[in-house]
């Protein structure tokens, strides 16, 4: 069976990549330039594997001579979408990529992609859930739920960009299946921040938005430095690649998959860093150990017990995800 993924060079990508090419799949990338396309085939270094050039997907078009020039891709998984807090110009770097992405990829497939079966579109809680309500212990998001932000709330600024970014990409693909016949299944997978090692080790010194959140810790000098500001669920990347086999192969419609394995806050970060790294505390602020327990009450309540169910595989835990991540830096 042969799948395609969008946006094959990310974080996540790579990941999903790899469980693909072990699990005997052909895989098709699109990446934004063949240098990019040429490095990962030769990390991958697999004769399965194989890339589309795809600069822009937000251009009209942008998926159509991807899909003429592969017409036995059977599986469209959706990644690519800007994941980045340095927008400008919200809508132009947010917002009109990450919908247009979707649309274009949509309506690639009905035009050339009759044969695709399935769909899968990487979508986020940032989609499911509404940052007013995000401190609400009383509010509850489960697989139902909708970040309730207008597109113009989502211009404010390149936090609520982001988010708005994939509340409309999302909702702009349940609005496609509703309005045209499709021959494919789809699903959404939902993760919240992503953590966990690189599918391969990279050397720069500025990572991926989600893994700098880690980062940005190592990246302190002093225990008198600062505690960078940060608070959210969290999931594994080698499970949020699982999760995107378990979209296509289980046979599931119209499903979201909420990816989260608990919350997280920098206290959190900074007990498991001092708990397993102790060879970084002359560098990092102690914080107050273990006071994330009562903070982290005050949130929302995340139910993802149908994904977790749909999924049937225990998530990776925080100590693991950290410390996973950090052993990859620490060893760069
Ligand atoms: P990365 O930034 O590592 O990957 C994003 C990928 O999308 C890159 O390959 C990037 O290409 C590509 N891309 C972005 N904009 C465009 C564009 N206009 N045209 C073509 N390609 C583009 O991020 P992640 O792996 O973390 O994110 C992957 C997906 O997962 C995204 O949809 C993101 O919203 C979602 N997600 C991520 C979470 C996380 O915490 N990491 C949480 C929830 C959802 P290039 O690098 O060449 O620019």
């Amino acid at each position: 069976t042969t799948v395609f993924v969008s946006g094959a060079t990310g974080f996540i990508a790579i990941h999903i990549v790899k469980v693909l090419l072990d699990k005997n799949y052909t895989v098709i990338g699109s990446v934004r330039s063949a240098e990019k396309g040429d490095a990962l085939a030769k990390q991958l270094g697999s004769s399965r594997f194989s890339y589309e050039v795809v600069p822009d997907i937000a251009k009209e078009g942008a998926f159509d001579d991807a899909l003429q020039n592969h017409p036995e891709i059977k599986v469209f998984l959706h990644t690519a979408s800007p994941f980045h807090f340095k927008a400008t110009d919200v809508e132009e770097e947010l917002l009109k990529p990450a919908v247009g992405g979707t649309t274009n990829a949509l309506k690639a497939i009905t035009k050339y992609g009759g044969q695709i079966e399935n769909v899968v579109i990487t979508s986020s809680y940032a989609a499911v859930s509404t940052s007013t309500k995000e401190k609400n212990p009383a509010h509850t998001n489960n697989e139902e739920s909708w970040n309730e932000i207008t597109w113009d709330e989502a211009l404010v600024d390149s936090f609520a960009g982001y988010r708005g970014s994939k509340k409309f990409a999302e909702k702009a693909a349940w609005d496609y299946v509703k309005e045209n016949k499709v021959n494919f299944k789809i699903n959404y997978i939902n993760p919240s921040f992503v953590f966990g090692p690189q599918a391969f080790p990279v050397s720069n010194n500025e990572l991926n938005t989600s893994s700098e959140v880690i980062n940005s810790f190592l990246k302190l000098s002093s225990p008198n430095d600062p505690i960078p500001s940060t608070a959210g669920g969290f999931v594994d990347v080698r499970d949020v690649a699982k999760a995107h086999l378990v979209a296509f192969e289980h046979n599931l419609q119209n499903q979201r998959l909420i990816l989260n394995a608990g919350r997280f806050n920098s206290q959190t970060i900074l007990d498991v860093l001092h708990e397993n790294f102790p060879e970084l505390d002359s560098k990092l602020p102690v914080g107050t150990p273990g006071s994330d327990k009562e903070e982290l009450k005050q949130y929302a309540t995340i139910d993802n017990s149908k994904t977790k169910q749909i999924l049937g595989f225990p998530l990776i835990g925080i100590k693991e995800t950290v410390v996973d991540s950090v052993k990859q830096i620490l060893n760069n």
